[in-house]
Parts: structure tokens; C-alpha cells; sequence
């Protein structure tokens, strides 16, 4: 069902190519053969045209300043296609008009070189292809490896780019793992299924959902599966198959895009790797800029503004694993003003994703697929689908009948070996350290209660850069932190080095973020909030008159004499330092629960709830 005619490229290569040759062998043969070119009109006197004139056997006539074509009258029944063409050079005669008239000949009628049409064709049609021809090989080389889809693909600029699909077969019974996205993106559903039930009280549907996570988590699929739940028809895009186009036609993609879901509507768009196109204009760089990209995103903008509230129900879900490189514009209420995070599944998740791709292959009976789980943190659905198919592929290659888990086992050895070179996946002596790291700062965030209640420990890698995560929630919202709050969230933001230390003495580079978020505040205590009992209430920086120049950079300071600078200095280290042992010595005070409960996370990898409150209320103030 699903349509995408979009020519393959190597098919206007050769269309480009026989025109070039044609062209070529045509200036060839001009050169070499120009009586084939030539016109061939018979010449007569002058004095027998005035004859055949004054004879009435003049058809018609065109008149020219040195020379004069006429043709003859021809018997109208016979079907006799080459009427005779003489031609003549002019005299001065002042009498020929009124002779021309006075016989009824028409003249100054159009040329009519009508005998040798195949030169004149030609003469026609090759200079504008030779024309195109240069010009395609010219923009073939500009555009580098793109290959000439230029002046030949203007045609197909009509051509359907996106896929539509009346209905997805795919549910959310397939996507499994992301079990937050899903209960998110119900909602969505049903806001499809029934949105009168939200417009007659007035409430306004959401336009756009973005999808946010790491690649190969399922985001494409989950988009699938929305409309597939809803039974809606499904269209679907790629932001990178605009960037290739020609300037205005991505835009004018976008518009057709959106003209063909409304008609559809409730119908949902889907726009995959949507920073291809939704990238920040700023960033975009002075460098040539793109015109074409910022064109389709401005449209893009348009129709997501354009479409009225109440009379059509089209959602637009897009994708990206970029989120922060997207132009604001689009994050704006009423487009892109809802995110949900797909990220990869923790190890329950795993297991129920393996489960699913372990139905379609033969498995052997003693495969224990929650083995499998444990030994592939890190990997995203995707991942999880390909490993399945890896051990199916190399139990084929033995002749087996099933899968066993020695295939299995060698699979992951694989896809494992893939994977690092993405570091995406952790080693066990890694996964040890994550642990430790992150169940030192839940300890310390637990007896510091101004760092907000700890709500989750992951030893999951989230998102792109974090190895694991600890989750703190705000007990409220807050507007203003007292002193010995921000001291709390120090030690909290000290507490994963500070167990890196104590458990393997020694340090790694995982916990650089926490030491320059610490810094930062121990900095801004001193000098912005005027904290500190020896600078006293001064603030030393010049407060936020530059955020033009970009937010969460540091504020300048005011001009300070040397002897302030280094009074700053040292009470930011006096800060982050007395912190730092606080940190030590919670952790000492409670090394066998941090033991205990990184060995649980070990296993488990992501603790919450009630289970970690239970945890964390053993633990006991030194
Ligand atoms: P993304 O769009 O996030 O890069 P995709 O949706 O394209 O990822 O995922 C690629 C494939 O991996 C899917 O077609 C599906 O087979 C598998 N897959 C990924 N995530 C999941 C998941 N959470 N549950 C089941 N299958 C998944
Ligand atoms: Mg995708
Ligand atoms: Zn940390």
C-alpha cells in the first residue's frame, strides 16, 4: 500500500547522458554535413513570381527585406503534404502590395520553411538541451556524490515524497520497553478516535509530539503503532529527503503533505529526523547557509499554525535523537510543544522486546531469554531485534533445526563488538563503577534532604551522553534555595566521586559533569548570592545584562582588586570542599548499604519506588 515514487537516481543519470550524446552528434554533423541543415528553397526571377502573382497561383507569401518566400496554390483534394515553397529577391516595387492584394494573396504571413522540418525541428529542441545538458553536468559535480537529479527531477517536484499507508497493521503490542511513551502517547490515540470528546469542551488537541531518544529505540515504530491503535491512515516522511531537493520544492513537499492529510483527517504525519530540517537557523552558520532547509522549516511552521483547531484532527508526531540542535521556533506552543522520551529499556523492558522477536523465530526449549536481558544492557530495540536475527542467521549456517543459547551467546558477542565501537556499551567492570557512582550520590542525596527526594537510581545508559542516572524530584516547586540547600545539592552532586573513591580508590572521568555543576554553584553562591560570611553580601558578577550572548554561560565579573579574586577562589574551593567531605563521610558511615544496594542495582539496574525508599531509609546520619 505504501507508495513512494520518487524515480531511482540512475535513471536520470541516463537520460542526462543520451542527451548530452545527442546534442554532441548533432553540432558534429551541423559541421560536417551543413547541406543537410541548409534551406533548400528553389530560387526564382522576380519577374515569374510577379507572373505566377498576377496569375492568382500565389497562395500565400511572406515578405522580407531581401528576399521573399512564397508558396504556390496546390490542389486542396490530393493529400499532397509538400506544398511547393519557391522564393524570390525583391525588387523595389511599390506596386506589390496592391498586386499581392488585388490577387487575395495573404502575406506577411508566418516563415514558411515548412520543407525541411526535421532541420528546423532540431533547431529547435537541441540548443535547450544542450543548454540543460551543461547545466546538469555542472550541478552534478557542485552537488558531489548527489548524482544529476537536478534539472530532469524539476519534473517529479510533483512527485509524492511520503508514504501513506491507510492503516498500520502495527500496535502498540508491538513496541514494547518503552512503557511511559506508550502510556503518553494513548492519550494521542485517543484524541484521534474521538476528538469531539475534547473539543465541545473547549480544550485544543496538541498539534505536535516529539519523539526524543537515541536511535533505534522505536521511535519510528511507536509513531506506526499510535496510528495503528487509532486505525487512522499514517504519513510519513523524512526530514533528510527534503535537504536533498531543489530550493522551493521541499517546501512545496510540505504543503502537498499537509493538503493530503487534511483531506484524510483524523490522519497522523509523521516527520522522521526531523533536525534534518528543524535545525536551529541560528547554528546554521553564516557558511552558505540553507536556504533550501530554512524555506521547508518556515513551511513546515506554517502549516503547523495553519491548520484549524476543531475541524480536522491531524497530529503531526515527529522524531529526533537531536533534540537540542532544533530551532526553538518549533518547539513553540502549538507545534512541537509536546515531548516524549523513547529511551532504551531497562531490563525488564529487554526481556518483554526479546520476547517479542523470540515468538517469530524456532527456539530452542532451554533458552533462558532473561539471561540474554542481563547480559545486554545498553541496547536499544533495535539492537535487541538485530541480536535475535544474528543467533536465527548463525543456527541456519550450522544446519541446526533451533536456536540455542550458544548462538545466542556469540550473537551478543557480535552485535556487542558493533556496538562498542558506538561506546555504547558498558563493560562489567564500567557497569560496576556506574553503579557505585550513582548509588553514592542516591546515599548522600538521602541524608542531605535540601538536594529533593531521590526517586530513581538507572544504571541504564539514558540519552546520549550519561552512563547511568540518578533522579532527584523537588518535594515542591521551588523558587528560591536557601545557603544550606545549594550546600546539600553540592554534596549530592559530589556524592558519585566521592563512592568512586572510597570503593576503588581511584577516580574516573565520569564524574567530570558533577564536578563543574558543583563548581558552578559553589561559584554562584559566592558571587551572585552573596553567601559567603568573608565576601559578605556583595554580588561579583555582573548579574544577566548578556544573555543575548547565550544562557548558562558565566557572568563577568566586576572589576575586582587581586586580593578579592583570591578571597573568591578560595571560599568557592572552602565550599565545594567541605561538601566533599561530607559526602566521604556519609558514605563511610554507610558502606555496607552502599554495598548492598549497588549490588542490587547490579542485578536489577534500575531501582525506584518503594523498594529504594526502603533502602534509603536505612541509612543513618553520621
Ligand atoms: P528509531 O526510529 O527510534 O531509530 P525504529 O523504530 O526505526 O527506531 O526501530 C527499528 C526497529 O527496531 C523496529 O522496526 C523494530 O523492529 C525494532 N525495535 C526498536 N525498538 C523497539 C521496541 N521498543 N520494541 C520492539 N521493537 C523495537
Ligand atoms: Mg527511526
Ligand atoms: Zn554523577
Amino acid at each position: 500500500m505504501g507508495v513512494k515514487d520518487k524515480p531511482p537516481v540512475s535513471r536520470s543519470r541516463l537520460i542526462a547522458n543520451i542527451v548530452l550524446l545527442v546534442s554532441a552528434l548533432y553540432l558534429i554533423s551541423t559541421l560536417l554535413f551543413p547541406q543537410w541543415y541548409s534551406n533548400p528553397i528553389p530560387q526564382v526571377p522576380y519577374s515569374l513570381f510577379i507572373d505566377q502573382v498576377d496569375d492568382g497561383e500565389v497562395a500565400r507569401a511572406s515578405v522580407g527585406q531581401d528576399q521573399i518566400t512564397y508558396e504556390l496554390k496546390t490542389d486542396k483534394t490530393e493529400e499532397n503534404e509538400s506544398a511547393i515553397i519557391l522564393r524570390t529577391n525583391p525588387v523595389l516595387d511599390l506596386e506589390l502590395p496592391k498586386r499581392l492584394e488585388a490577387q487575395g494573396v495573404e502575406f506577411a504571413a508566418a516563415p514558411l520553411a515548412k520543407n525541411n522540418w526535421l532541420g528546423s525541428i532540431l533547431s529547435w529542441v537541441i540548443p535547450p538541451l544542450i543548454f540543460v545538458g551543461i547545466w546538469q553536468f555542472f550541478i552534478s559535480r557542485s552537488m558531489g556524490t548527489g548524482g544529476p537529479q537536478g534539472a530532469l527531477s524539476i519534473t517529479k517536484s510533483k512527485a509524492k515524497v511520503y508514504v501513506e499507508e491507510e492503516s498500520t497493521k502495527t500496535t502498540f503490542d508491538d513496541v514494547a520497553g518503552v512503557e511511559e511513551a506508550k502510556t503518553e502517547l494513548t492519550e494521542i490515540v485517543e484524541f484521534l478516535q474521538s476528538p469531539q470528546r475534547f473539543t465541545e469542551i473547549g480544550a485544543r488537541i496538541p498539534k505536535g509530539v516529539l519523539l526524543v531518544g537515541p536511535p533505534g529505540t522505536g521511535k519510528t515504530l511507536m509513531a506506526k503503532a499510535v496510528a495503528g491503535e487509532a486505525k487512522v491512515p499514517f504519513f510519513s516522511i523524512s526530514g533528510s529527503e527534503f535537504v536533498e531537493l531543489f530550493v522551493g520544492a521541499g517546501a512545496a513537499r510540505v504543503r502537498d503533505l499537509f493538503e493530503q492529510a487534511k483531506k484524510k483527517a483524523p490522519c497522523i504525519i509523521f516527520i522522521d529526523e526531523l533536525d534534518a530540517i528543524g535545525k536551529s537557523r541560528a547554528s546554521g552558520g553564516f557558511a552558505g547557509g540553507n536556504d533550501e532547509r530554512e524555506q521547508t522549516l518556515n513551511q513546515l511552521l506554517t502549516e503547523m499554525d495553519g491548520f484549524a483547531v476543531g475541524d480536522s484532527t491531524v497530529i503531526v508526531l515527529a522524531a529526533t535523537n537531536r533534540p537540542e540542535t532544533l530551532d526553538q521556533a518549533l518547539l513553540r506552543p502549538g507545534r512541537f510543544d509536546r515531548q516524549v522520551l523513547v529511551d532504551r529499556p531497562d531490563l525488564a523492558g529487554r526481556l518483554k522486546i526479546l520476547e517479542i522477536y523470540a515468538a517469530k523465530v524456532k527456539l530452542d526449549t532451554e533458552i533462558k531469554l532473561k539471561e540474554i536481558a542481563t547480559r545486554t544492557p545498553g541496547f536499544a530495540g533495535a539492537d535487541l531485534a538485530n541480536l535475535v536475527n544474528e543467533a536465527a542467521l548463525l543456527a541456519a549456517r550450522n544446519r541446526q533445526e533451533k536456536v540455542t543459547q550458544g548462538d545466542f551467546n556469540e550473537a551478543i558477542e557480535r552485535v556487542v563488538a558493533g556496538l562498542e565501537k558506538k561506546s555504547r556499551v558498558l563493560s562489567d567492570k564500567e557497569k560496576k563503577i556506574v553503579a557505585y557512582h550513582e548509588v553514592g550520590h542516591a546515599l548522600v542525596g538521602a541524608l542531605m534532604p535540601g538536594g529533593g527526594k531521590v526517586a530513581k537510581i538507572s544504571i541504564v545508559p539514558r540519552g546520549m551522553a550519561a552512563l547511568g542516572y540518578t533522579l532527584q524530584m523537588p518535594t515542591e516547586d521551588r523558587f528560591l534555595m536557601s545557603e544550606s540547600e545549594l550546600r546539600d545539592q553540592i554534596a549530592t552532586l559530589l556524592g558519585g566521586r566521592a563512592a568512586e573513591e572510597i570503593i576503588f580508590n581511584s577516580i574516573t572521568t565520569g564524574a567530570s559533569n558533577d564536578l563543574q555543576r558543583a563548581t558552578d554553584l559553589a561559584e554562584r553562591m559566592v558571587t551572585t548570592y552573596g553567601m559567603s560570611k568573608v565576601l559578605g553580601p556583595l554580588a561579583y558578577d555582573k548579574g544577566q545584562q548578556n544573555t543575548f550572548l547565550g544562557d548558562g554561560g558565566m557572568n563577568p565579573r566586576r572589576m575586582v582588586s587581586d586580593e578579592t579574586a583570591k578571597a573568591i577562589d578560595v571560599e568557592v574551593k572552602d565550599i565545594v570542599e567541605t561538601a566533599h567531605q561530607q559526602a566521604l563521610d556519609i558514605l563511610n558511615n554507610n558502606r555496607d548499604l552502599l554495598e548492598a544496594i549497588s549490588q542490587q542495582i547490579l542485578e536489577v539496574e534500575v531501582i525506584e519506588g518503594s523498594k529504594l525508599q526502603d533502602f534509603l531509609n536505612q541509612a543513618q546520619v553520621p
